[in-house]
């Protein structure tokens, strides 16, 4: 009987070593998702949607000029919020597109 008590403690032991190493694993790769975003970004290849913070290529299409800056956006939609809300501050800017 004690043997089967044995395997059980075990089997649970191993249980708990692979529980913890899968939720170090998950935490570890979202942080590099992270880092790798803010490489990216770093690099100029991605940029912030300034309407809802969402990152999208810096080749996307959906652009503002502001002056000698460009803002990106994820859809037309946080575009066309971005330029109300410059509008209700006094700025208007021409769409491009
Ligand atoms: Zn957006």
């Amino acid at each position: 009987m004690w043997k089967w008590l044995l395997l059980i403690a075990a089997v649970y032991v191993l249980y708990r070593l692979f529980a913890n190493d899968f939720l170090k694993k998950t935490k570890t790769d979202e942080k590099e998702d992270a880092e790798e975003m803010e490489r990216k970004v770093a690099a100029g290849e991605m940029v912030k949607d300034p309407e809802c913070g969402v990152y999208i290529s810096a080749d996307a299409e959906i652009t503002v000029r502001d002056g000698d800056k460009t803002h990106r956006f994820c859809s037309y939609d946080c575009r066309d919020k971005f330029l109300q809300r410059l509008k209700e501050g006094g700025r208007q800017l021409p769409p491009e597109i």
